[in-house]
């Protein structure tokens, strides 16, 4: 039975098959290979899906849905002529849709598929992608994550050796990093990083922008629809820069026509701030891997918006590396998770993992943060263990009432990367019994551990009474027994001990005290200085950091020590 692969973009979806010659792309009955992730009711209140629901986007709005993708697994309600759907449900039409293009381009019934994801998605997004593989009547065999499948795209699981390498997906709407190694057949991606506002479509806005500043005066005036066809207008410029230094353009109005010009440098000129802000998510996805530029050995652009010249430029001037761009980069996705279903059906599948040994999600619990005016704003997302943490880790933060004489706290944990938590994932809740004397404040530790089987112990600790409250968090109930989560829990005690406590360090830091008492004049303040580096870097309790700095203060120290040795 034929096992297809599918892109279930955000934009766009895409389907193939592994044949003989390889990765083979789907046309869908337009005889596109992309299906725009569009779905709405026509006139006489059907469902139409792809071009002809994107097509009614602008006409009919409220009949019409794209960019669901992004709202996979929430309780949001897409409302359809008098039914609601989940964005799962929608995205089965789509589904559905590319299953039965499949069916008619291949004549034969299409019943499993391999889904692409992003890496970054959770458990909750990647069981709602499960769930509209099935609405649509598809076996997902698995998910792949769409770096890994990029990677595959370009034959990088065929080098032997060992290889870093960074894929860079640039959509119209979001923009996502992923640094993937390859080691003996395990593709493993090791830190993922975006921003989920910067896309080909903000280089778009930019252009239409600087056409308004040509226009002058008349801009303003522009009806919606002349404004819409300036969008357009200021699209075709963009692409056409891919091919030419220097692109002119009419724009007729109802009254005049304008000739607008752009070239690449005034491109460059204009797109300077959203070129600046590529950057901080690939240093981000780098340093987060414990990585440095220089350690990439191969660069994988995916995504429409790649295609502009300044756009790869930069890359190749951060990385110091030419960006592979053979393939197309709409179709790159389809084509790796194509590979991926070839290896299935081998029965030779290359393990896709995401961050095996890291922590893929920032832990952390609601806070309430004090306002200028001495009230409290509840809402606010404090991390305890934050993403890419190498794991099992265990972390502690102190939190205290925001009422003297509070008899309770209502801990509630969340996952995810949004400051505040309602953007989050709520993952559970722990009431706190509190004692406090009259007009006191009270505190309390909070102590996370986190497992490698996804487990998460919430402790707190109350100062006062040094009574502890405990919450289990399973990432797949029922996994373990309980006796076998108390054993787990109980091997990783000598975590739950804060770096600062450490015998090791506690050296380090009376050494560097002994040193400032035997020592006079300025070099105490040097000293000084170094105890509260030290300091700084056992609260942020990571360790391969402050192991790092207590190598080198021992070295230091004794280098002072030995200054008193003539
Ligand atoms: P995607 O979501 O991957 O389909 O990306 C679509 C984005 O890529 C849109 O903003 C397009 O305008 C942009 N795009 C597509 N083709 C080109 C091109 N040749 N040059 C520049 N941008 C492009």
């Amino acid at each position: 039975m034929t096992l297809v692969a599918i892109d279930l973009g955000t934009t766009n979806s895409l389907i193939a098959v592994f044949t003989e010659k390889g990765s083979e792309l789907i046309p869908n009955a337009m005889g596109e290979f992309l299906t725009p992730s569009a779905v709405g009711l026509n006139n006489a209140n059907e469902i139409v899906v792809g071009v002809e629901a994107k097509n009614r986007l602008v006409t009919h709005p409220e009949k019409t849905h794209a960019r669901f993708k992004r709202f996979m697994g929430t309780n949001k309600d897409f409302k359809l002529g008098r039914k609601t759907y989940r964005a799962e449900e929608l995205s089965a039409m789509v589904l559905r849709s590319l299953k039965s293009d499949a069916e008619r381009h291949l004549g034969t019934k299409v019943q499993r598929a391999i889904i692409s994801v992003p890496a970054y998605f959770n458990d909750v997004q990647r069981k709602a992608t499960y769930a509209a593989g099935e609405m649509a009547g598809l076996k997902v065999e698995r998910l792949i994550n769409e770096p890994t499948a990029a990677a595959l795209a370009y034959g990088l699981n065929s080098k032997d050796d060992e290889n870093t390498f960074i894929v860079i997906d640039l959509g119209g709407g979001t923009f996502d990093v992923s640094i993937l190694e390859i080691f003996e057949g395990i593709m493993e991606v090791r830190s993922s990083a975006g921003d989920a506002f910067l896309g080909g479509e903000d280089f778009t806005d930019a252009i239409v922008k600087d056409f308004g500043e040509q226009i002058g005066s008349d801009f303003e005036a522009l009806s919606p629809s002349a404004r819409a066809n300036l969008r357009d207008l200021a699209d075709r410029a963009k692409k056409g820069l891919s091919e030419k230094d220097a692109v002119k353009i009419k724009f007729n109005t109802k009254s005049k026509t304008y000739e607008l010009d752009l070239s690449r440098d005034r491109f460059e000129e204009i797109s300077k701030d959203l070129i600046k802000k590529l950057r901080l998510p690939i240093q981000r996805a780098i340093s987060d891997a414990g990585l440095r530029a220089e350690n990439i050995d191969r660069v994988v652009m995916v995504g429409g918006a790649t295609r502009m010249d300044i756009v790869r430029q930069h890359i190749t001037r951060l990385l110091k590396l030419f960006p592979e761009h053979r393939l197309d980069p709409d179709h790159v996705i389809a084509l790796g998770a194509a590979v991926q279903a070839g290896l299935v059906d081998r029965h030779e599948a290359l393990e896709d993992v995401v961050m095996t040994d890291v922590c893929p999600f920032t832990l952390g619990t609601e806070v309430a943060i004090e306002l200028p005016n001495g009230q409290h704003e509840g809402g606010h997302f404090q991390p305890v263990i934050e993403r890419n943490t190498v794991i099992p880790v265990s972390r502690v933060v102190t939190n205290g009432t925001i009422r003297k004489g509070q008899r309770e706290v209502t801990l509630q944990i969340f996952q995810g990367e949004s400051a505040w938590v309602r953007d989050n994932v709520p993952l559970g809740t722990l009431n706190v019994k509190l004692s406090p004397k009259k007009d006191e404040f009270e505190y309390f530790d909070i102590r996370f551990t986190y497992d490698v089987s996804g487990i998460l112990e919430v402790l707190v600790t109350v100062h006062s009474s040094q009574k502890t409250e405990r919450l289990i968090l399973e990432g797949n109930p029922g996994a373990l027994s309980k006796a076998e989560i108390d054993k787990r829990f109980k091997e990783l005690e000598k975590l739950k001990v804060h770096p600062k406590d450490k015998a090791e360090n506690s050296a380090v830091m009376s050494r560097l005290e002994r040193a400032y008492e035997n020592q006079l004049g300025d070099i105490r303040q040097v000293i000084q200085r170094r105890i509260a580096e030290f300091s700084a870097v056992l609260e942020t309790q990571k360790e391969t950091d402050i192991a790092l700095m207590r190598d080198e203060l021992m070295k230091w120290v004794e280098s002072i020590e030995n200054m008193d040795i003539f």
